[in-house]
């Protein structure tokens, strides 16, 4: 084994092991029958000091398989809590192991976890394994959005188990080997809140501060420099996601990250016509986690972070309380100025002006009425070309595009600049629901992975307008309306 871990690069050190044993249970992946390799990410391996080509033979898959513990290793689920859809309940790694934290060329401690290794203590009800397609799924959108430039964890493998998976229908049984900065959610603090001791959560607090917030660590309260910088790192993400098209579909306290990465890939989505209402995920059914709520649903969930910290804000409660509520309290203007910075750089504007937010809201109001595509109208005004757009010829329309052009002037940089602005912010590129859709079927039904192989490869260059191709621009026929996505996964 020592052999197998230099050669495959293993260099591990597991920090969160080290934590208070309520955080955790150690316990090693569930070997599967006949584990194979789907998909690898060879420069993600690289970068993580991996060695792609061993990796990929007989004793790698082994250990992304779960079949093989590696050197250094020391597997566990983590114990988190979280609130579901509102609700809070006990949850936790039902499927999945912390293998350990990669220690990286480039000095960085990276989790490498595997999704769909089997049962564990948390596991309640379910098998603790996954299927083939959500996890190409995972691997698919986390990968698109590393190249969007939106904090992602990432995906490392795919591997199936040779063994079935039961749900609406049998699947081929999977596990991804999935990247992150941590995976130390809202729902962790949630946990050591509720059922730790005060030691337990300063102990928790302390060793997140450390792996993500160090610049804060000697702060005469860290807790409260750390508070205002996760608001911060949270209120950047969802603008980000807001500025894409988004919808992560199940913002529960324990799909959001202290790290401020994107988690928990399930039933999220793209969004198509521009629609607030947007909604994919077949289980929220009161549109909880719509585009137009991620917004004030981050805020929510920020404000059920910071009632965890609060015997760490102050020792007088009251004044704990008056002290989270000072730091929740920006989260919405953060939001309001980074999303009106995102929306200003996608229209080519570097200058602000006090009008430009009703510039944008008017162009948002024309494309909900006219259902326009949220990206091809923005890929269509970088490229002063909206022929296909129902936007196009309308006389509303008309007198907006006229209004942005003398806007756009009135600024110091040139035409060229402002259009080089919109190419680096207006995705000409996303993953288009049909197109994801069309790439898993190849896969999972015909076990041919050259579709899903092509659309990884045009995802992962986003902002290319000259390389493109227009093909995959295209929106769904009129059926991709009631695209659905689930959560069975
Ligand atoms: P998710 O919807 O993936 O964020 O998962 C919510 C909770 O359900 C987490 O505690 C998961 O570990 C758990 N969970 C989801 N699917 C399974 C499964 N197949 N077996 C065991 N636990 C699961
Ligand atoms: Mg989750």
């Amino acid at each position: 084994m020592t052999n197998q871990s230099n050669q495959t690069g293993w260099n591990f050190d597991n920090s969160y092991s080290r934590l208070p044993e309520p955080f955790f249970s150690k316990l090693n992946p569930i070997p599967v029958q006949d584990p194979k390799m789907v998909i690898f990410n060879d420069a993600l391996a690289t970068s993580l000091g991996l060695h792609g080509q061993e990796l990929q033979q007989e004793e790698g898959i082994n250990v992304l398989a779960g079949n093989q513990v590696p050197e250094g290793a020391t597997p566990l689920a983590q114990a988190y809590g979280g609130h579901q859809f509102g609700h809070f309940n006990m949850l936790g790694d039902g499927r999945a192991i912390l293998l350990g934290e990669q220690l990286t060329p480039q000095g960085e401690r990276l989790d490498i976890q595997l999704k769909g290794p089997g049962r564990t203590p948390y596991s309640r009800g379910g098998d603790g394994r996954a299927g083939l397609g959500p996890m190409l799924r995972e691997y698919i959108i986390s990968e698109a959005m590393h190249a969007l430039g939106i904090p992602t964890t990432r995906s490392l493998a795919v591997v199936t188990t040779g063994e079935p998976v039961y749900r609406e229908t049998v699947q081929e049984g999977a596990i991804l080997t999935r990247v992150a900065s941590s995976h130390i959610r809202v729902g962790t603090f949630q946990y050591a809140a509720a059922w730790g001791s005060k030691e337990e959560l300063t102990a928790l607090a302390d060793y997140t501060i450390k792996r993500h917030y160090p610049n804060v660590y000697e702060d005469d309260n860290r807790y409260v420099s750390f508070l205002k910088e996760v608001i911060k790192r949270q209120a950047a993400l969802i603008t980000k996601w807001q500025l894409v098209g988004f919808i992560h579909g199940v913002m529960n306290t324990d799909n959001m990250t202290i790290s401020g990465e994107t988690i928990d890939y399930g039933p999220c989505a793209f969004m198509d016509t521009y629609d607030p209402g947007t909604v994919f995920s077949s289980i929220d059914r009161q549109g909880r986690y719509a585009y137009g709520n991620q917004p004030p649903i981050g805020g929510w969930n920020l404000s059920r972070f910071a009632e965890t910290l609060l015997p760490l804000l102050h020792e007088d409660e009251e004044k704990a309380v008056e002290i989270a509520q000072d730091a929740i309290s920006i989260y919405p203007e953060l939001f309001k100025s980074n999303w009106l910075d995102g929306m200003r750089a996608k229209l080519g504007l570097f200058t602000k002006e006090k009008e430009d937010e009703s510039l944008i809201e008017t162009l948002l109001e024309l494309m909900q009425k006219h259902r326009a595509d949220f990206t091809n109208t923005f890929r269509g005004l970088t490229l002063e070309n909206l022929q296909d757009n129902p936007l196009s010829e309308n006389p509303k329309f008309e007198q907006w595009y006229e209004l942005w052009k003398t806007r756009r002037t009135r600024q110091q940089q040139s035409k060229e600049e402002s259009v080089q602005l919109m190419k680096n912010t207006n995705p000409a590129i996303i993953p288009r629901n049909h197109r994801v859709e069309e790439a898993l079927a190849a896969a999972e039904d015909d076990g041919n992975l050259s579709v899903m192989g092509k659309l990884l490869g045009v995802l992962s260059n986003p902002y290319d307008y000259e390389e493109n191709e227009s093909t995959y621009c295209t929106m769904p026929d009129p059926l991709g309306k009631a695209y659905k996505t689930f959560c069975g996964t």
